[in-house]
């Protein structure tokens, strides 16, 4: 059974714009699919759909065999977590503070949440005790990215949005980003959606690639090596 499964998905935006086109996709339960396509071609507004940021203009998203609109906020909260280019972190808070919003949002005990967050820290390779009082600006683009997945994972989702996660940073600290995630993956198992406008990347990091054209519909779902067969 499908974990994330868009049927027949369209947005048109207020002022026209048809940003995505009778899009349908399923990912199975700890998946992980890249979408892939050059800029414009509505991979953006796709997981702001599937985060339920923004509606569709037509179609239906089931997250776990739940349509996303029947099912309570709170609770899609806890089920997806979302990561944006350069961490997307609240540059007036901490690092810790930063990966535990979605606890506080969730009402966890205050302690409880601290010590997930230092332990997630840990777990994307950054020393809660160097890092934990940083402020976002003091940390490298590398550390942001890393501190954006820590708060993706604070509230244990099964689904991972992430979009151009390693987009903000240097080729060789996107190399060791994407070796770190790939060996977190293969641990943590979680339903990942990942855009990024690179086909290296798409190839190297999902079990199965949707290829994106212009207008937003999918051009091709398959596995890396089918696609670059073709
Ligand atoms: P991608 O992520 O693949 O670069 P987007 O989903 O960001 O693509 O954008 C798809 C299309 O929708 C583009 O033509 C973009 O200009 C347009 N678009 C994105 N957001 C909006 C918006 N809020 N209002 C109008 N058009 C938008
Ligand atoms: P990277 O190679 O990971 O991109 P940078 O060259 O950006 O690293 O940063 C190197 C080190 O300097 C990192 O350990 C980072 O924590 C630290 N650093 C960067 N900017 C600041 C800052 N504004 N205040 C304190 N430390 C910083």
């Amino acid at each position: 059974p499908a974990m994330i499964r868009l049927e027949h998905v369209g947005k048109r935006y207020p002022d026209g714009t048809h940003a995505v086109d009778d899009l349908s996709l399923d990912v199975a339960a700890g998946e992980l699919v890249t979408l892939v396509g050059p800029s414009g071609c509505g991979k953006t507004t796709t997981m702001k759909m599937v985060n339920r940021l923004i509606e569709p203009t037509s179609g239906r998203i089931h997250i776990n065999g739940r349509d996303i609109t029947r099912t309570d906020p709170v609770k899609l909260r806890r089920t997806i977590g979302y990561v944006i280019q350069s961490g997307g972190l609240l540059p007036h808070r901490t690092v810790l503070d930063n990966t535990t919003t979605v606890p506080t949002l969730l009402r966890w005990d205050r302690g409880k949440a601290r010590a997930r967050a230092r332990d997630l820290l840990d777990l994307v390779g950054l020393d809660p005790d160097t890092y934990g009082k940083r402020y976002p600006h003091q940390l490298s683009g590398g550390q942001r990215q890393r501190v954006g997945v820590a708060r993706a994972l604070a509230a244990d989702p099964p689904v991972l949005l992430m979009d151009e996660p390693f987009g903000a940073v240097d080729p060789v600290v996107r190399d060791r980003l994407q070796t770190e995630f790939l060996r977190l993956q293969a641990e943590l198992r979680k339903t990942v959606l990942l855009v990024t406008h690179d086909i290296d990347e798409a190839v190297r990091m999902g079990d199965r690639i949707a290829v994106f054209a212009q207008g937003g519909h999918i051009e091709q779902y398959d596995t890396p090596l089918a696609v670059l067969g073709t």
